[in-house]
């Protein structure tokens, strides 16, 4: 029984370390860290859909943005104020305890889902906000393809 008991252990062991050695943890920098969008968005370039915490993001030069563009950056940097002002209302709401006390229990239930809710709202708007007014891209390779094929496009072909 006890041999029995040691080949199973033994297996074991064996088979940890072909695993640990076959599939080592990825790099640290592979991780998501605090505070990285793990959202995916599409390469300009390819159009291949990756985190965003993993690509590169470039910020678009302001002269580049078309009118539609000035306008739904405008709207949503707004937009963004207006949310972020309400969640710090009810940030500092939830910390005022004297205010806490009148209210019930489905007061703060309300208060709760509404914050919930404008978070979520934050977040998608400021992701918005990025596609707006930036580019992404896989690695810095797709970046430099991506400004080489629009330099092409808008070098003026010379005609005799
Ligand atoms: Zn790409």
């Amino acid at each position: 029984m006890l041999a029995f008991i040691i080949t199973l252990i033994l297996i074991w062991l064996a088979m940890w370390a072909f695993f640990k050695f076959m599939y080592p943890k990825p790099p640290k920098e592979f991780m998501p860290k605090k505070g990285d969008v793990i959202t995916p968005r599409e390469c300009d370039f390819c159009g291949y859909p990756l985190a965003e915490y993993r690509g590169v993001m470039e910020a678009k030069p302001e002269t580049l943005l078309m009118a539609t563009d000035q306008q739904r950056k405008n709207e949503l940097t707004s937009e963004i104020a207006a949310l972020e002002q309400q969640i710090a209302t009810y940030e500092k709401q939830a910390s005022d305890k004297a205010y806490q006390k009148q209210l019930t229990r489905q007061q703060k239930k309300q208060a709760q889902s509404a914050y919930d809710d404008h978070q979520k709202q934050l977040f998608e708007k400021k992701q918005a906000l990025k596609k707006v007014t930036t580019w992404f891209f896989c690695n810095y390779e797709h970046q430099a393809d991506f400004h080489a094929r629009n330099a092409e496009q808008i070098t003026p072909t010379i005609v005799k």
